[in-house]
């Protein structure tokens, strides 16, 4: 990977998002790990870094795309809208036009507003809430972005901000209905990932939402990841709940910048007194490339086959690693796939995870150690049977190499 450490090593003299990090994959890798952080082109299933180096490419722009990356219709699309203004100054049509596609589309929406990130999305949420409730505190789970009222790291961030916000443990019904009962005239929203690996035991998303019915607290599904992605009307749809609020943006516009929060005309009504402004909300791209993209998401067969897609390549690794005789089962739902080692120690389950990952690399295969994968429409069942044949070689090189 020459031509990409050069590179790391003059990104870090000047540009400081990678200070103290090497990139998007870091976090999952130790020191001296050999990764791929540059790419110099992506395109279907399949990204190519720097040095040449082609990967079937399982991280799909961390979920953002969904139909395979440079999709040409979408594009197209694009590269239209463009040649008419990128920031034409006033509102497109186009803007109004998805309103009213997500209001045709997202279970419970009857409103929507549009703006550029997934942080951008969770902040409106949680203001529009705490403005319509009248009330502070927030109780979160999940990764809901950067902004203060939610991000992981604390530096920067003052304690009486944090302090605004309560994070609720994922599956743990009786825990958050103890905690309404204790602060529930304080809460303005319960904000959640309706799903990340685990998937939620039965009754939990129902319980989630009575408790906030009981307590009148609007409930807001954090789809960043799952909206578009699990199925058209996203984890509301696909697991029969309804959110107040949901915030979606990633697969919505296969890998262009455009977020939205959709739900309730009460609620979304807030818009009127909250500050939500930005002169990129209104670019033409993301709604072009919206569009374009719900275009092809629409019908069942498109999830269908994101689906399938991933129950082979789930089903082939538990085949695998069976034969391997190493102690590993894939976890996750199939479109968002992921994989557990169970060794009973986590030290050598994480060593296990990163030899897994380096080795399936050496065989083009891209995977994240520490963050689930996705499927893409772009994929194939070559592309599947490829990963699966890889993933036979990377055990048996986890099963040699960690030993408990
Ligand atoms: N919510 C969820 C569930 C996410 O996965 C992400 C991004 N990983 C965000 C919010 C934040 O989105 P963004 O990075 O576009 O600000």
């Amino acid at each position: 990977l020459a031509v990409g450490t050069a590179l790391l090593e003059r990104a870090r003299a000047v540009d400081a998002s990678f200070q103290g990090r090497a990139g998007v994959l870091s976090a999952g890798y130790g020191p001296g790990d050999a990764y791929p952080v540059f790419v110099r082109r992506a395109s279907g299933a399949h990204v190519e870094d720097v040095d040449g180096n082609r990967y079937l490419d399982f991280l799909q722009g961390f979920g953002s795309v969904v139909l395979g990356h440079a999709d040409p219709q979408v594009s197209g699309a694009v590269t239209a809208a463009l040649a008419d203004g990128i920031a034409p100054s006033l509102h497109l049509e186009s803007q109004v036009t998805l309103a009213e596609r997500l209001v045709r589309t997202v279970p419970g929406a009857e409103m929507a507003a549009f703006l550029k990130t997934g942080s951008d999305a969770t902040s409106l949420a949680v203001r529009l809430c705490r403005a319509y409730r009248k009330r502070d505190l927030v109780l979160r789970w999940g990764y809901h972005g950067w902004h203060d009222w939610c991000a992981p790291r604390p530096a920067g961030i003052p304690a009486e901000v944090r302090a605004r916000t309560a994070v609720f443990t994922y599956n743990d019904a009786e825990g958050l209905v103890a905690r309404l009962q204790r602060d529930g005239d304080a809460v303005a929203c319960v904000i959640m990932m309706p799903v990340e690996i685990d998937p939620p035991e039965p009754g939990f998303l129902e319980a989630v939402r009575a408790a906030c019915d009981h307590h009148g607290i609007p409930l807001v599904f954090d789809e960043v990841r799952t909206g578009f992605r699990l199925a058209l009307g996203g984890a509301q749809s696909h697991f029969g709940i309804a959110a107040d609020l949901v915030c979606l943006s990633k697969a919505m516009a296969n890998g262009h910048a455009i977020s939205a929060v959709a739900g309730r005309r009460a609620i979304m009504q807030g818009m009127a007194d909250v500050s939500a402004s930005s002169v990129f909300f209104r670019g033409a791209d993301g709604f072009a490339a919206a569009h374009a993209t719900l275009d092809r998401l629409e019908g069942g067969a498109p999830y269908r086959r994101l689906w399938s897609l991933g129950q082979a390549l789930s089903d082939g690794l538990a085949r695998a690693a069976s034969e391997a005789k190493v102690p590993a089962r894939p976890a996750g739902l199939p479109v968002m796939p992921f994989l557990r080692f169970d060794h009973g120690d986590p030290a050598l389950d994480q060593a296990a995870m990163r030899t897994f990952c380096k080795a399936m690399l050496k065989r083009g295969v891209l995977l994240h150690p520490a963050h689930h994968w996705f499927t893409c429409l772009a994929m194939t069942e070559e592309d599947i049977a490829g990963a699966v044949a890889a993933a036979r070689d990377a055990f048996a090189e986890v099963a040699s190499a960690c030993v408990a």
